[in-house]
């Protein structure tokens, strides 16, 4: 409801409560008048009745004839004389009961009906003779009554009118003076809401209105300049970010350049002294085949670590597409077959019992699987090598690699376990468990073994990119890896990815 309605309905409710409680009083203070007035009236009456009584001017006869004469007169009022002390005689009786009147010596009003019942003000005025004569003046109570409420419709009738003007006023001026400047300031809010802080209100007015609307239009000004000084500090901030970013890419470049230089530079050396050897014409033809074939070895080498590192270096978005992993899973421990058949270890799968689809690009996924498997295959080997204490009974155990893949709820994650990057959550992942009964990892290196180029294996066994890669994948993936390990025991990688909003699976 408009606030100009509203102050008409205020108005008008305050209006009748004052026009009751005036009615009220009017008809109070009224029915008083009404009644001073009859009594006046008999007292002036009875003042003459009694010189006249007094004087023995008139008989008692006489004096009624002129009390008669008076009625009609005065049209609305009867007198007569009365005396309770001779109520035996109806002439005298008076209408209201005698005994009420009997011991009276004053005016005395009473409000009785009449004989035909009608609800009528009877005065009774002692003329103070000896016998006790009273003088009775009635008068019908319907003619004070319809004089007061004809004077109560006029009132009403302009108090009505006069109710109208002023709540048409008080519309109209409400409607001009609040409605409009308050419409003015409702669509400038709006606006400002939305981030529009251009045009000010213009309310050129000396009263609140005018006021408030000064006082937002200063607001949206300070917001303005503080938004220019933000956009400016932003501006700056990002720029100070890409500097530390891109001093941060030259330390990993250099970090970069001496791993590589430390990994290429073994099988370097051995290519240039076979190729010494060669070259110095004193090898047989079978020791020359046998030094091409290490050259071969070597630059193979080379080739898969620079190969590793432009994979590790790559920044391009992955190629997602819909991918079961339960597939993929079965694809690439079956090009891992091979090698762990060769050690004698089993990979055994747990699929999901229904198609896990995820967004991935399946290529670069299966690169973080092999790499998590290749490990745990060689943790697995490295366990059963024979310089190493093995726990009895656990030979089976430890000639085991298990995969399985099941699917949690975000709420069901460790917080903790979350990556400090990991923000948004999804609300379902898939986790994608790779565990051996291997080696195991000491505590103090589990934090190292994401680094670029961080391995605890031998020379020419480990390039120490495989973990590093793996995550920087992941993460690409919007998901993360988790390791538990106990140093001779084993260990349990496990990569999270976010499941799709809509699944296509069903679960
Ligand atoms: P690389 O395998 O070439 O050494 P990675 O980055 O794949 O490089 O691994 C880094 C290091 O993490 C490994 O050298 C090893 O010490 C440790 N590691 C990784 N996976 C396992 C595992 N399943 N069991 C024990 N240690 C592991």
């Amino acid at each position: 409801m408009k606030l100009a309605a509203k102050l008409v309905l205020l108005f008008l409710g305050c209006l009748a409560l004052v026009v009751g409680v005036f009615s009220f009083l009017s008809l109070r203070q009224a029915q008083d008048v009404a009644l001073a007035e009859h009594e006046r009236l008999a007292a002036d009456l009875a003042a003459t009745l009694k010189s006249d009584l007094r004087s023995a001017q008139h008989t008692p006869r006489e004096i009624e004839r002129v009390l008669m004469v008076w009625s009609e007169e005065v049209n609305h009022v009867r007198a007569r004389l009365v005396n309770p002390h001779q109520a035996g005689d109806p002439s005298l009786r008076p209408t209201v009961p005698a005994d009420l009147l009997i011991r009276s010596t004053k005016v005395t009003t009473f409000s009785y009906p009449d004989p035909s019942g009608h609800s009528t003000m009877y005065t009774y005025v002692p003329l103070d003779d000896a016998a006790g004569t009273q003088l009775e003046v009635a008068a019908a109570e319907s003619f004070w009554t319809e004089r007061l409420s004809h004077s109560l419709r006029n009132s009403a009738i302009s108090l009505m009118v006069v109710s109208a003007v002023t709540s048409l006023v008080i519309l109209l001026g409400g409607l001009w003076m609040v409605g409009k400047p308050l419409d003015q300031l409702v669509e400038k809010v709006h606006r400002v809401g939305q981030g529009d802080l251009s045009g000010p209100v213009d309310l050129r007015r000396g009263d609140e209105l005018g006021k408030l609307g000064q006082a937002v239009n200063e607001m949206c000004e300070q917001l303005e300049r503080q938004r220019s000084r933000i956009d400016s500090e932003t501006q700056q901030r990002l720029a100070a970010v890409g500097q530390l970013r891109h001093a941060d890419r030259l330390r990993t470049v250099g970090r970069l350049a001496a791993g590589l230089a430390h990994e290429i530079g073994t099988p370097l050396n051995v290519v240039s002294g076979r190729a010494e050897l060669i070259a110095s014409g004193k090898l047989s033809g079978e020791d020359i085949q046998s030094s091409a074939r290490t050259i071969k070895e070597q630059s193979h080498r080379i080739a898969t670590i620079v190969q590793e590192l432009l994979n590790f270096a790559r920044s391009k978005t992955p190629q997602r597409a819909p991918v079961d992993l339960n597939r993929l899973l079965e694809e690439t421990i079956k090009l891992l077959r091979p090698m762990a058949d060769k050690h004698n270890i089993t990979i055994d799968l747990r699929s999901w019992s229904d198609v896990a689809t995820s967004e991935l690009d399946s290529a670069q996924m299966q690169q973080v699987l092999t790499n998590l498997l290749v490990n745990a295959v060689h943790a697995t080997q490295a366990r059963s090598m024979p310089n190493r204490t093995s726990v009895a009974g656990s030979e089976d155990l430890a000639k085991r690699i298990e995969v399985s893949i099941d699917r949690l709820r975000a709420a069901e994650i460790d917080p903790s376990r979350v990556t400090a990057e990991q923000t948004d959550l999804a609300e379902y992942y898939w986790r994608v468990t790779v565990t051996d009964f291997g080696i195991g990892i000491e505590p103090d290196l589990r934090e190292n073994i994401f680094e670029p180029f961080f391995t605890t294996k031998d020379v020419g066994e480990g390039t120490g990119l495989g973990l590093s890669i793996a995550y920087g994948i992941v993460r690409e993936h919007a998901g993360w890896i988790e390791v538990e390990s106990e140093l001779g025991s084993g260990s349990s990688f496990s990569v999270y990815l976010p499941v799709p909003a809509a699944p296509a699976q069903s679960c």
